[in-house]
């Protein structure tokens, strides 16, 4: 097929309700920017028909191309396997679900053929998500900034263009819990956004619950900031501060001779309250060490079971 410009990374996990419709506008945009592409799907250990629809698609069209992996390993994970295994000049991450419109894609190349490196999507406003979504994700962006020192833009998800020489950095990146639009903002080049409406699910349900969203938030900002452990310092600053004031506060008392009181509630308060704080922090380190330990077992962050629509030449493992 020769040289590709453009390649389009499309993680998959049980997404048989979208799959078709997906393709068809994918390639609606293809066909309209005359530009070689492959369509590189990830199927992220799909248990619904999906996998078999990919076969179906890869078998007709030789622009698709289609990874399966042993099992569920994320999005995150199926992003980076795009990323690996993508041969473009440019790579567009985007979602399978067609919440992210594809028909962006020919203004994010614009913007790439003005110079910029990487052209993500900000979303203006988000439409057909729950308020308890659209209310942590806009909490979650906020507090991300505030705890991080580099600058990752608010509001943008993974959909976004990226330029081969940052491709090559990425893949530099291995590191195990990933929160890929950090690592983005995180090397630099020159990076612009464009805005859009984050449209409702085409079809299907969210491949996000609430557990896998906590993850990947907290994941965002472990990788990116270590100010939760040194909310122990502050804490126990500000508690000594307090039990001072408190000192101060019983020797008064002694002095003029007014502690009568036998001060069971106090301790057992006291008590509660310190060992709750000290809970936590053990807690919050034990996210870090977790993490650490992760890193220290190295396995790798994805395991391909099949692929399907590449030529045989070299083996691509990262
Ligand atoms: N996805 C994936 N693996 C997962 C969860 C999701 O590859 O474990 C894919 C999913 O198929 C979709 C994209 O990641 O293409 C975003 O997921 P989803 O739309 O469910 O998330 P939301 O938009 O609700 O945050
Ligand atoms: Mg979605």
């Amino acid at each position: 097929m020769g040289e590709v410009r453009l390649s389009v990374v499309i993680p998959v996990f049980n997404e048989e309700e979208v799959l078709p419709e997906t393709y068809r506008r994918l390639r609606a945009v293809m066909h309209g920017i005359q530009i070689s592409y492959e369509l590189l799907f990830v199927n992220d250990g799909s248990k619904d028909r999906s996998a078999h629809l990919l076969e179906e698609l890869a078998r007709r069209d030789p622009h698709v191309k289609v990874l399966h992996f042993s099992r569920n390993f994320g999005h995150q994970a199926a992003i980076t396997a795009g990323m690996d295994y993508a041969q473009g000049e440019a790579v567009v991450v985007i979602d399978a679900d067609l919440q992210d419109p594809p028909e962006l894609i020919p203004e994010m190349l614009a913007k790439w053929q003005e110079g910029y490196e990487v052209v993500y999507g900000k979303r203006m406003k988000r439409e057909g998500e729950t308020l308890f979504k659209r209310f942590t994700a806009t909490l979650f962006y906020r507090l991300l900034r505030g705890v991080t020192t580099i600058d990752i833009p608010l509001d943008t998800g993974d959909f976004r263009l990226l330029d081969r020489k940052v491709v090559e950095v990425m893949r530099l990146l291995r590191e195990k819990n990933r929160f890929i639009r950090g690592l983005v903002s995180w090397v630099g080049f020159r990076q612009t956004a464009i805005e859009y409406v984050r449209e409702r699910r085409f079809a299907g349900e969210t491949k996000y619950p609430l557990r896998k969203m906590l993850r990947l938030a907290w994941d965002g900002i472990t990788a990116f900031s270590d100010k939760p452990l040194k909310v122990a310092a502050y804490l126990g600053f500000l508690l000594s501060l307090c039990s001072f004031v408190y000192l101060l506060f019983v020797v008064i008392a002694k002095i003029l001779g007014k502690s009568t009181v036998p001060g069971w509630a106090s301790i057992v308060v006291i008590n509660l309250f310190f060992n709750g704080v000290i809970l936590i922090m053990l807690g919050v380190m034990g996210e870090y060490i977790g993490r650490i330990y992760d890193e220290a077992k190295n396995r790798p962050l994805y395991i391909v079971e099949k692929k399907v629509g590449f030529e045989c030449r070299e083996e691509h493992t990262p």
